[in-house]
C-alpha cells in the first residue's frame, strides 16, 4: 500500500519505520524535520507523563520500553539503559504504570523529601534518535520530505497522520492545545542517574553522553518557543537542589518544545486518514506502542 506519513517527530517517525517493516511503501511529509521538531526538545527518559486513557497508555507504555530496551544494544541509535531515582513530598503507593518496568524499589528520599523510588529507564539522545530513526526509513526505502501542509494530503490508498500539535489544523481538533516545556542544557560533570520531581512544580535531571538536560516546565495553553531567563532560573534552583552536584555544571544552552497535549491520545482510523497525535508529555514513552497500532489501523500491505 501508498502510506503517506504527515510528520517526523518521533511518532511519524517510529511510524514510518514500523509500515515500511511491514512492507508499505511510506512518504513523509512534514514541516519540520526531525532535528526542528518539538521530539528533538524531549529530554528523554521513558515515563508515562500527562497522556492518557491510562489503560492504553500502560500497553503502549510497557511496548515502548521493551523496544527502547532492544535499542539499548544499538550502534549509534543513542538509547541507554540509566537507573534513576524519582521524589516526592509524601509516601507514594505504587505507581499505575508499575507492571510497565521490571523492577521498581522504594529508597531513602533525599533531605526534603517525604519518599523516592528507584528504577531503571531508557535514556533517549533525541539528537541521535531521531537522526538514526530517519536513516532507518532511508534504508527500508521510505522518503522524508519537508512541505508545509494546509490540509491532509488527498491520493495515497492511506495518510497517517502525526502531525503533533499541528493536528490543531490538519484534523480540525481544538482539543489538542501546547503544554510548553522549557530545558536547560548543561555540561556533564560525571552525572550517571536521573532524577524527577513531578510535583507541581515539575523538576527533571537527564545525564546524557556528553552534557546533562535539565527541566522544566510544563505551562498549559502557552505558545511562545522563546527560552524565558526567569524560566531558566527557576528551573536551574529547583534542579540544583535535587542534583547538588549540578552547582559544578556550566550553562550550556536553552531551549523551548510545545507538547502536543489532547484529553486522551488519538490514535483511529477514520476512512482512509489513520490519526496518531496527542500524546503529550509522553511521545517518546508511547511511541513504539502507538506505531504497532497504526500498523493494524493501516493493514496488511
Ligand atoms: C521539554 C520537553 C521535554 C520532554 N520530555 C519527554 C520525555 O522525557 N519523555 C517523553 O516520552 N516525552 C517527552 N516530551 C514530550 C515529547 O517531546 C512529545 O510528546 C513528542 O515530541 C510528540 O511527538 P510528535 O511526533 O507527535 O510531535 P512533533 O515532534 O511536534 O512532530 C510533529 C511533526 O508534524 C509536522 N507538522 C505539523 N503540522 C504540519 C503541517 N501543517 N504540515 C506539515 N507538517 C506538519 C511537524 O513539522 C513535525 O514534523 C517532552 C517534551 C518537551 C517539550
Amino acid at each position: 500500500m501508498r502510506v503517506t506519513v504527515v510528520g517526523a517527530g518521533v511518532v511519524g517517525l517510529t511510524c514510518a519505520v514500523r509500515l515500511l517493516e511491514e512492507g508499505h511503501r511510506v512518504d513523509v511529509l512534514a514541516r519540520d524535520l526531525p532535528l526542528e521538531t518539538t521530539s528533538a526538545v524531549a529530554a528523554a527518559t521513558w515515563y508515562p507523563y500527562r497522556a492518557f486513557p491510562f489503560d492504553r497508555v500502560l500497553a503502549w507504555s510497557a511496548r515502548s520500553y521493551d523496544a527502547f530496551g532492544a535499542l539499548a544494544g544499538v550502534d549509534g541509535a543513542g538509547v541507554t539503559m540509566r537507573s534513576g531515582i524519582e521524589v516526592f513530598a509524601a509516601p507514594q503507593d505504587e505507581p499505575w504504570w508499575r507492571s510497565a518496568v521490571p523492577a521498581l524499589d522504594h529508597v531513602p528520599p533525599p533531605v526534603g523529601y517525604g519518599d523516592a523510588w528507584t528504577f531503571e529507564a531508557p535514556v533517549v539522545e533525541m539528537p541521535l534518535y531521531l537522526t538514526w530513526l530517519a536513516s532507518r526509513v532511508d534504508e527500508l526505502g521510505g522518503t522524508i520530505t519537508r512541505l508545509n501542509l494546509s490540509a491532509l494530503p488527498v491520493g495515497p490508498d492511506v495518510v497517517v497522520n502525526c502531525a503533533g500539535i499541528g493536528a490543531r489544523l490538519l484534523a480540525s481538533d481544538s482539543s489538542v492545545t501546547p503544554v510548553r516545556g522549557q530545558v536547560v542544557y548543561l555540561s556533564q560533570v560525571g552525572l550517571e542517574r536521573w532524577y524527577l520531581d513531578s510535583s507541581a512544580d515539575l523538576t527533571y535531571v537527564v545525564p546524557r553522553a556528553h552534557d546533562i538536560v535539565v527541566g522544566g516546565t510544563a505551562q498549559e495553553g502557552e505558545w511562545s518557543r522563546t527560552p524565558s531567563a526567569d524560566d531558566a532560573e527557576a528551573i536551574l534552583a529547583r534542579a540544583r537542589r535535587l542534583v547538588p552536584e549540578l552547582e559544578a555544571a556550566a550553562v550550556l544552552r536553552h531551549r523551548v518544545g510545545l507538547r502536543p497535549a489532547r484529553p486522551q491520545v488519538r490514535v483511529e482510523r477514520a476512512g482512509d486518514v489513520v490519526h496518531c497525535y496527542g500524546h503529550g508529555g509522553a511521545g517518546v514513552t508511547l511511541s513504539w506502542g502507538t506505531a504497532d497500532e497504526v500498523v493494524d489501523l493501516v493493514g496488511p500491505a
